[in-house]
């Protein structure tokens, strides 16, 4: 039986980090269909783990790679907004932060300095803000 298996899943992709991640999401479905009786969790979920069997099972190993790099890229961006949101809220006592209304750049400044001149170290742009 093992054999079997074993030839079976030869030339294939197998498993990998976003197919997991794809696991843990079509469990998170199932369990709030469960929970919310709204069927469209089930089917959302039904989705999901037919798109992790198909990548499971794919010959197209590159494509299936490629689909993981990204997976990788998206966790990394939303790892490191999430941790930038988190410094932001933890120095809230100390900083004040601002967006250029120009270039969009995100800077802080010290609190309790008055009304105080800003400069974009991107573009330049200078504005005045109370700190
Ligand atoms: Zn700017």
């Amino acid at each position: 039986m093992k054999e079997k298996i074993r030839r079976f899943m030869a030339g294939r992709y197998g498993n990998d980090a976003l197919n997991q991640f794809l696991s843990v999401g079509s469990i998170a479905c199932f369990f709030i269909a469960l929970l919310s009786r709204l069927g469209l969790f089930y089917w959302l979920g039904l989705a999901i783990l037919l798109y992790m069997y198909f990548r499971m099972l794919s010959r197209n190993i590159p494509a299936r790679t490629a689909e993981n790099y990204k997976f990788y890229t998206m966790k990394g961006n939303v790892a490191s907004w999430w941790h930038g949101k988190r410094a932001q809220w933890d120095s809230r006592k100390v900083y004040r932060y601002f967006t250029c209304p120009k270039c969009h750049q995100k800077m802080r400044v010290p609190r309790g300095r008055g009304r105080i001149q800003i400069s974009c170290p991107r573009c330049g742009t200078q504005f005045i803000k109370k700190s």
